[in-house]
C-alpha cells in the first residue's frame, strides 16, 4: 500500500461525508486506505463511517473508541494500525484541504533524503486573537524546550514509515505530538497552505481546552519551569538582603523607627504566593510522573471494521 490517511475524528457528523468525497477525489491516481478513528462520537459519525465503510471496504477502515480519549490518542491509534509507505494524518473537518497529500507525496517521491513533510498553517483565515495565542504558544515551546517547533506547524503531515515507526517507539502516555514530531528528528520539510475555515460544526479545542494543551506541552517537554523556583528563590533572597541592609542603616544611622505591620504582610502574602506557585508547578510534574507509571492504555477500542479481527 502506497499511502494511508489517518482521519481522528470527534462528533463529525457533517464533515465526514464530504471529506470522503474529497479524499476520494484527491486520491484517485494513487493506491491508498483511509482510517477512520472515532473517537468516541456521541452524534451520528459512527453510523455514516459504518455506512461509507461497507459501500467502501477495500479503501476504509474504521476504529472505535469506547469513549472520547482525545486527538493525541486518535492518532496513534491510526498510526497503530499503518502499514503502508506514506501515513498522512488530516483533520476531519476539511479545515485541510486534501489536495495538499499529493503535493506532500509528490514532494517525498522526488527527494529521497526527507522523510516527512508537515503542512504549516499561514493563519491567514484565523482570527487575529487565536494568530496571537498560537505564535506566543510556538515562541514559548521553542524557548522553554530548547527544541525547534515550527510555528503553526500542524499535524496535517505526510510520513515514510521510518517516522511512524519512531513515533511509535515512544512509550509515553501523556503524548503530545507537536513536541513529539519534532523530537524524532528525521528531515522535515515546510510547506505553507491556508487552513480553511470549518466545513460543519465548531471546533473541539475552546480556549480552555487551548490553554490546557498548551500546559501539557510545556510540562510534557520541558522541566524548565521547576527552575523557576530556584531563580525565584535566588532573586528574592538577594531583594530581602539589601532591603535587610537599608532597614539596618535607617535605624542604626538615622535612628528611623522600624517600618510598620503593613509591609510586613505584603512581604508575607508576596512570598506565600511565590511558594504555592512553585509547589503547584512541582505538583504538576509530580501528577504527570504518576499517571505515567500507571502505564493505563491510551485508548481503548470498542471495535473495528476493516481489519481480519473484526468484532461486530
Ligand atoms: N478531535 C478528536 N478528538 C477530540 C477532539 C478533536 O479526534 O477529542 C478531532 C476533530 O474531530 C478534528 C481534529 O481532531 O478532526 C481537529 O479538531 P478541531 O477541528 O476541533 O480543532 P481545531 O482545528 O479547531 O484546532
Ligand atoms: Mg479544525
Amino acid at each position: 500500500m502506497k499511502l494511508n490517511v489517518i482521519v481522528p475524528l470527534y462528533n463529525e457528523e457533517g464533515n465526514i461525508d464530504a471529506l470522503f468525497k474529497s479524499l476520494s477525489a484527491s486520491l484517485k491516481s494513487v493506491k491508498y486506505t483511509i482510517t477512520f478513528i472515532d473517537d468516541g462520537s456521541n452524534d451520528n459519525s459512527y453510523n455514516i463511517l459504518s455506512d461509507i465503510y461497507s459501500k467502501n471496504k477495500s479503501t476504509v477502515k474504521v476504529i472505535r473508541f469506547s469513549r472520547n480519549f482525545g486527538k493525541e490518542a486518535a492518532m496513534l491509534a491510526g498510526l497503530n494500525v499503518s502499514k503502508a509507505q506514506y501515513t498522512c494524518i488530516i483533520d476531519a473537518d476539511l479545515q485541510q484541504d486534501p489536495k495538499y497529500i499529493m503535493d506532500m507525496m509528490k514532494f517525498l517521491d522526488a527527494n529521497a533524503d526527507y522523510d516527512e513533510v508537515a503542512m504549516v498553517n499561514d493563519y491567514a483565515k484565523e482570527k487575529t486573537s487565536q494568530k496571537f495565542l498560537k505564535k506566543t504558544f510556538y515562541s514559548i515551546m521553542e524557548q522553554t524546550t530548547g527544541q525547534k517547533v515550527q510555528s503553526g506547524a500542524s499535524d496535517f503531515r505526510l510520513m515514510r514509515s521510518g517516522v511512524v515507526d519512531a513515533l511509535l517507539s515512544i512509550q509515553e502516555v501523556n503524548r503530545f505530538s507537536k513536541g513529539l514530531f519534532s523530537w524524532v528528528g528525521f528531515n522535515i520539510y515546510y510547506m505553507s497552505y491556508s487552513a480553511n475555515k470549518r466545513f460543519s460544526g465548531a471546533s473541539k479545542f475552546n480556549f480552555r481546552k487551548q490553554v490546557s494543551y498548551a500546559k501539557e506541552g510545556l510540562i510534557s517537554f520541558s522541566t524548565k519551569p521547576l527552575k523557576i523556583a530556584t531563580i525565584l528563590g535566588t532573586l528574592i533572597s538577594i531583594a530581602a538582603f539589601l532591603y535587610f541592609i537599608v532597614v539596618l542603616l535607617q535605624t542604626l544611622i538615622y535612628g528611623k523607627d522600624l517600618p510598620g505591620y503593613a509591609s510586613l504582610m505584603c512581604v508575607i502574602l508576596f512570598l506565600g504566593g511565590i511558594q504555592l506557585i512553585v509547589l503547584g508547578i512541582i505538583g504538576e510534574y509530580i501528577a504527570k510522573a504518576y499517571l505515567e507509571v500507571k502505564r493505563r492504555p491510551i485508548y481503548i477500542t470498542k471495535n473495528k471494521l476493516g481489519f481480519d479481527d473484526d468484532i461486530l
